[in-house]
């Protein structure tokens, strides 16, 4: 039967086991998906599974699952372990509050108060601000964008919409833009997708021209998401440009900083987020940059009381005691929520802001390592820009996607591919802060090697930069 000591033993047990099979083999095996489940007993069965053979099986699950904390992942927008922040997470678990209310999640409340406190102040967001923690930059995004309809539409939280809003992103922004406007009720035919520059950026002209044409037109321009940290380029619109249109058109402005907004740590980066303090709501993933294990994600409001207004709800089998500004739940998209919290916390306590901004830091040291590389190398064609952790190339002009699953099914490296225009190309994210310099050079050096051994792979029909 279960016994918590015990099975914490065994959790230990297991994690040696994970951490000395990521330095033998930083690639986990990879089990082709149509044979998963006869090569691993995933099976669920009436009776119970005796400890020696559970132990065994958890095994064979670890060592099997994809491993996003090792020196050759580079796949995705988030890796490696920040170990204070893991710790921070354990407890959470068996803590195992839910973040409504100060009754049932006491100095926990604080903790996250304190971080969206600080958070405001980074960026220079008034008293008024304040924040919540919700599942993940999709949901921060999708808050915003509730927020900006109910501030437009006042009548539509009681009798639905009644007005025919139209959003604005880039066309280079994250897919939930237009998921969320369907979840809004304001369709996905009333998004409209701005064009981008030659580095990725939205074109604030090109912006206004088509606000005034919907006016023409008969629409409500309502919304406008500005990006910083696009997911292919990983490039930054022009805060200010924009902040200048929307305030002349009274329009809500988010900036989604879920890949790159924790740049706020960084004296010497924070200079891409020039103007964020004119928006309406910023958030952010600390899973992301700062490594915290995911999720992690913050949205900040300039207004606090435009986050009452569209997400608090009364009910008094909830809310006995302690008043709004301890209730969280006044404030947040679900009821029972997890402390996603305490492991920013216990990060940010245990490695100061200081600590952060090196976090942040490190992996443009990493970017600019990788490019330096690439610049230096004739054998490479580069796609991306200075200031961005994407670093996105081809290398002899082999079909990116071709050598990216080749990699991957050869347990190489995990690395994918994007497009920006005409081009696609390897995208390698130096997200990883526990990386060192050495750590990017074996990365090319892999690859390069992989390249040698494997005459087949396929060259692109033709190059066009
Ligand atoms: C990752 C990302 C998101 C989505 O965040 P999730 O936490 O994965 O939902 C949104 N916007 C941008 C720019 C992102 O990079």
């Amino acid at each position: 039967m279960s016994n918590i000591n015990n099975d914490l033993t065994l959790f230990n047990e297991l994690v040696e086991t994970l951490i000395k099979e990521e330095e033998s083999s930083p690639v986990a095996e990879r089990i082709d998906a149509k044979k998963l489940y006869d090569s691993i007993d995933l099976s669920l069965n009436d009776s119970g599974m005796i400890d020696d053979e559970f132990k065994t099986l958890l095994r064979q699950i670890l060592v099997s699952t994809p491993k996003t904390a090792t020196k050759l992942f580079f796949n995705q927008l988030f890796g490696g372990r920040q170990s204070k922040a893991i710790l921070g997470d354990l407890l959470a678990v068996m803590l195992n509050n839910s973040m409504y209310t100060y009754k049932v999640a006491g100095p926990q409340v604080g903790i996250e108060q304190e971080i969206i406190r600080q958070s405001c102040d980074l960026i220079g967001y008034g008293s008024k601000s304040n924040g919540t923690f919700p599942t993940g930059g999709s949901m921060s995004n999708y808050m915003a964008l509730v927020m900006a309809r109910d501030a437009k539409d006042p009548k539509c939280r009681l009798e639905g919409m009644s007005k025919p809003l139209i959003v604005y992103t880039s066309k280079e922004s994250h897919y939930s833009n237009s998921k969320n406007v369907s979840f809004t009720g304001i369709g996905r035919n009333n998004i409209r997708y701005i064009k981008a520059d030659s580095k990725g950026r939205m074109i604030p002209e090109l912006l206004e021209e088509q606000i005034n044409k919907d006016i023409n037109d008969g629409f409500i321009p309502t919304y406008v998401n500005a990006t910083a940290g696009t997911t292919v380029l990983g490039a930054f619109d022009p805060i200010d440009d924009i902040a200048n249109i929307t305030e002349k058109y009274k329009m809500w402005l988010h900036v989604d900083g879920a890949y790159c907004g924790s740049v706020i740590f960084s004296e010497k980066y924070k200079h891409l987020l020039k103007g964020v303090e004119r928006s309406n709501s910023f958030s952010y993933n600390a899973h992301k940059m700062l490594g915290t294990p995911l999720t992690c994600s913050i949205i900040l409001v300039n207004d606090k009381r435009q986050l009452y207004d569209s997400f608090s709800n009364d009910a008094d089998y909830l809310y006995q005691t302690d008043g709004d500004d301890f209730n969280l739940g006044k404030t947040s998209f679900q009821c029972g929520r997890r402390n996603d919290a305490l492991k920013f916390w216990t990060l940010w306590k245990s490695v100061g802001g200081k600590g952060l901004r090196n976090i942040v830091d490190k992996q443009f040291d990493l970017a600019n390592v990788a490019l330096d590389y690439i610049r230096n190398n004739s054998d490479y064609t580069l796609y991306s820009f200075d200031d961005s952790i994407s670093i996105c190339f081809n290398y002899k002009n082999i079909d990116p996607t071709e050598l990216c699953t080749a990699l991957y099914e050869h347990q190489v490296t995990v690395v994918g591919f994007g497009s920006f225009e005409e081009n696609t190309f390897i995208r390698l994210v130096t997200i990883n802060a526990n990386n060192e310099k050495e750590d990017i050079l074996n990365f090319f050096k892999v690859l390069e090697g992989f390249v040698e051994k494997t005459p087949s792979l396929k060259k692109m029909k033709e190059i066009s930069i």
